[in-house]
């Protein structure tokens, strides 16, 4: 497993913008519906937006409707960390990219099959490489 990236907030403030900040670091979300990712159904990997490492992949990728980008799974059940959060109220599983700690979105157990999650992700925390 690769070395965790472990920066402080003024670094990580010099290599993202500040949504991207607000949302990878300070556990943001992005108004639904307003994500560059959502529409998105070009073949290719989803990277963190963060320390550009690889996340989805498009296969997986579904429209469910919410508002934000959504995946069936993850490239590497590895490189995520599942946090239970009730910050809202109600209890939902947060995302966390464990190679830098980055905020990605929550995950929710009404995905469709083989995995029956949804991994329900900011646009803003991801960066997508299109498939030559
Ligand atoms: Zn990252």
């Amino acid at each position: 497993m690769k070395k965790r990236i472990v920066k402080t907030k003024e670094e990580w403030k010099n290599i993202l913008n500040p949504q991207e900040f607000y949302i990878l670091r300070e556990k943001g979300t992005e108004p639904p519906f307003s994500g560059k990712y959502i529409y998105n159904k070009d073949k290719g990997i989803y990277v963190c937006a963060g320390c550009k490492n690889e996340l989805f992949s498009s296969e997986v990728k579904f429209d469910s409707g919410s508002g934000w980008p959504s995946f069936w799974d993850v490239i590497s059940k590895a490189s995520v960390e599942l946090k239970s959060d009730h910050s809202l109220g109600v209890h939902r599983i947060e995302v966390i990219y464990s190679n830098c700690g980055g905020h990605l979105g929550f995950v929710f157990d009404d995905g469709p099959k083989p995995t029956g999650k949804r991994y329900c992700i900011n646009s803003t925390s991801l960066q997508f490489q299109k498939k030559k």
